[in-house]
Formats: C-alpha cells, structure tokens, sequence
C-alpha cells in the first residue's frame, strides 16, 4: 500500500516561552493512498490547528509532516505554495468560488494557473464533472445553483488536478442534510473510483459515518481510533458512542 501522508511525533505550542500554550502533542498517524479518513474531537481539541499543518499553512514546534514522499515541514515559502498547488485539494465549508466565473471556469482555473492545454482541461473537467454529477450546470454561474452543487463544484475544483490529497474542512458544515448526502456520496465516488485520498474534519457523526476511519482527538492527542467494517450505519452508532465516550462532541441523528 502506497503511503501517502505520514505524521511523525507532531507538536504544536503557541505562545511565549514564559507562556506556552501546547495545542497539540505527540500526534503520530499515517494515511495510505485511497483511504478516506476522518478527524474528530471535542471544539478546542486540536482539528483545526492539526488540518493547518497538513495544508502547510502552519507549521509544527516540534516533528514532520510527510505527504507523498516529501517532507513539508522543511520546505521554503516558494516550494510551498508549488506544493499546496499541485498536490493538495481543498473542500472548505463556505466552497470559496468566484462568483464572477462560470461553474466551467472555476473548475479549470487550477489547471489554467498551471498553464495546462485547452485540450487536457477540457478532459479533466468532463470527467470530473461526471464523478460528481454537475455536467449539466457547467455554464451557469455560482448565484445560479444550490448550496449542494455549489459544494460539488467546490469538489470538483479540489481534484481536478489530480492531487495526491485532499482535505476538507467540515465540507457538509453549510449544508441541509439532503444536500451533504449527495456531496458524500459523491465523495465516496471520487475516493472508489479515482482512488482519492481524502482527510476530512467534521464534528458531524453522520458525516463522518462515510468515512473508513476515524481519528479521535482530544485535548491536543491521538484519543482513539475507530476503522470502519460493517455498514455505515452501524458505523454511525460507533461514531456516536465514540463521541460519548470523548465527551464535548456534537451528534447529529440523521442516519
Ligand atoms: P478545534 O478545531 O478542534 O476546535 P483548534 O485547533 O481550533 O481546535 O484549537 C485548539 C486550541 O488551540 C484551542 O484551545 C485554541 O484556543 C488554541 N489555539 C488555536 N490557535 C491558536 C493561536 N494562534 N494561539 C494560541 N492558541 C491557539
């Protein structure tokens, strides 16, 4: 199995030396290539601050970060937003589209950053657009679609570059439930068919019921770890016993 993120005895302080807030502690864990995981814990544990690393937009005091077989944390400014471009996808919770383009455009813009040819993109985008159900609405504009497509387009934009990971910060967060049902199945297509990587933070048990595996963090650690293998549903159970046993988190009774 190929390994595709691999955290070694992360720890992150904030604060002065007289003052030092210690966020997260001695966080170790390793993703493999098509898994689909998910990250969870009380407000304050630590999600945000552990997703901030892994988007290598913050950096830890103390261990490394590895994604595909490249060292984050000992890369340069410069190296790094190459990087973020080319090998990560982002699905955020408020999509972060530009109202000024077509659905099309803003699903190409990756690629026209990268000066990739007309041809390719317009590959990529038929395919990308047919995994997640949006060829239908791709010259309309963001104002002109719904919140659920708005989040599938935001996906589409996220993979169409093929990164090596992506990471979505509680992608459902905007959503009516009948909505964050489509984009999680639609989710769980792009991480069967394309053998997308995925790492996804979400206080939501239903959410996270779609994930392979859970990551439980609390209080700045590693608190448990939940693997998924009967059905969804029983896996939504797990998912919330799991959050009573943490305790602080919030449950969702939609299955
Ligand atoms: P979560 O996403 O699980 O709710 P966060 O990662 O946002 O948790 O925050 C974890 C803890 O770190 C919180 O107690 C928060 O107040 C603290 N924290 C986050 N960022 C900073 C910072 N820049 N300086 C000091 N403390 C911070």
């Amino acid at each position: 199995m190929q390994r595709i993120v691999e955290v070694d005895h992360l720890s992150k302080i904030y604060g002065k030396k007289s003052n030092p807030v210690k966020v997260l502690e001695n966080i170790s864990f390793h993703v493999d290539k098509g898994e689909f995981v998910g990250i969870m814990g009380p407000s304050g544990a630590g999600k945000t601050t552990l997703l901030n690393m892994l988007s290598t937009i913050d950096q830890p005091t103390v261990g490394s970060i590895k994604i595909g077989k490249q060292d984050i944390t000992r890369m340069k400014e410069r190296q790094l937003s190459d990087f973020r471009r080319k090998e990560l996808g982002f699905i955020f919770q408020d999509f972060n589209l530009m109202n000024s383009l077509t659905v099309k455009d803003n699903i190409m813009l990756p690629l026209a950053l990268d000066r990739t040819p007309v041809n390719d993109m317009e590959k990529g985008l038929s395919h990308v657009s047919r995994i997640l159900g949006i060829d239908h609405i791709l010259n309309s504009y963001p104002s002109d679609i719904s919140i659920g497509q708005k989040q599938r387009v935001a996906a589409a934009r996220a993979v169409i570059t093929h990164p090596q990971l992506i990471l979505a910060d509680e992608p459902t967060g905007s959503l009516d439930s009948k909505s964050a049902t489509e984009l999680l199945h639609y989710l769980s297509r792009l991480n069967e068919e394309e053998k997308a990587t995925i790492i996804m933070v979400t206080h939501d048990a239903f959410t996270a019921s779609y994930c392979h595996r859970i990551l439980f963090i609390k209080d700045g650690a590693i608190f448990s770890e939940i693997v998924r293998q009967g059905s969804r549903k029983e896996f939504f159970q797990k998912v919330i016993d799991m959050q009573a046993a943490i305790g602080g988190g919030v449950s969702h009774d939609v299955v």
